[in-house]
């Protein structure tokens, strides 16, 4: 895929470990753009978006947020959620301006306790850039691990 000028800078930047230890991309080859699409295609086959998924996460973090750094029940019994507090601050590899607390939420679901993880930052990486990082960065979000576990839809 040839991409613009603009696009470029931002694959490189997101390439980068200036903003985030290892930087958004992980081990991922594919262009920015071919990671958004492919995401939000393995969504949409969920019946689900970025927006419904983000929004999802802002509700568990808050939820979390209670916890002040213990388990809390959240659907229910269905999920467990913690918040944890982090000194720093992150900003948005697009330019946005703002910054994101480093705060850190999981969200552990069923008897295997499987897990997601996420910081605030992922929340507006995919509410407003549907960006669900690279495979193999660290805060990377796999859309179908986050359909199962926080709509509880398994992949058709
Ligand atoms: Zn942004």
């Amino acid at each position: 895929m040839k991409m613009s000028p603009q696009d470029k800078k931002l694959d490189h930047m997101l390439r980068s470990s200036t903003l985030v230890a290892g930087g958004f991309m992980g081990r991922d080859r594919r262009s920015v753009r071919e990671i958004i699409e492919a995401d939000a295609a393995a969504l949409a086959a969920c019946g689900l978006n970025a927006a419904m998924v983000a929004r999802r996460m802002r509700e568990l973090t808050d939820i979390g947020r209670r916890g002040l750094g213990t388990w809390v029940d959240a659907d229910g019994e269905r999920l467990q959620v913690m918040s944890e507090d982090y000194k720093g601050m992150l900003v948005c590899p697009w330019g946005h301006a703002g910054h994101y607390h480093k705060r850190s939420t999981v969200v552990k679901a069923g008897a295997d306790e499987r897990m997601l993880t996420w910081s605030d930052l992922n929340i507006h990486l995919i509410e407003a850039h549907g960006f669900f990082e690279g495979r193999g960065s660290a805060f990377r979000i796999e859309p179908a691990q986050a359909a199962e576990i926080l709509f509880g839809k398994t992949t058709p």
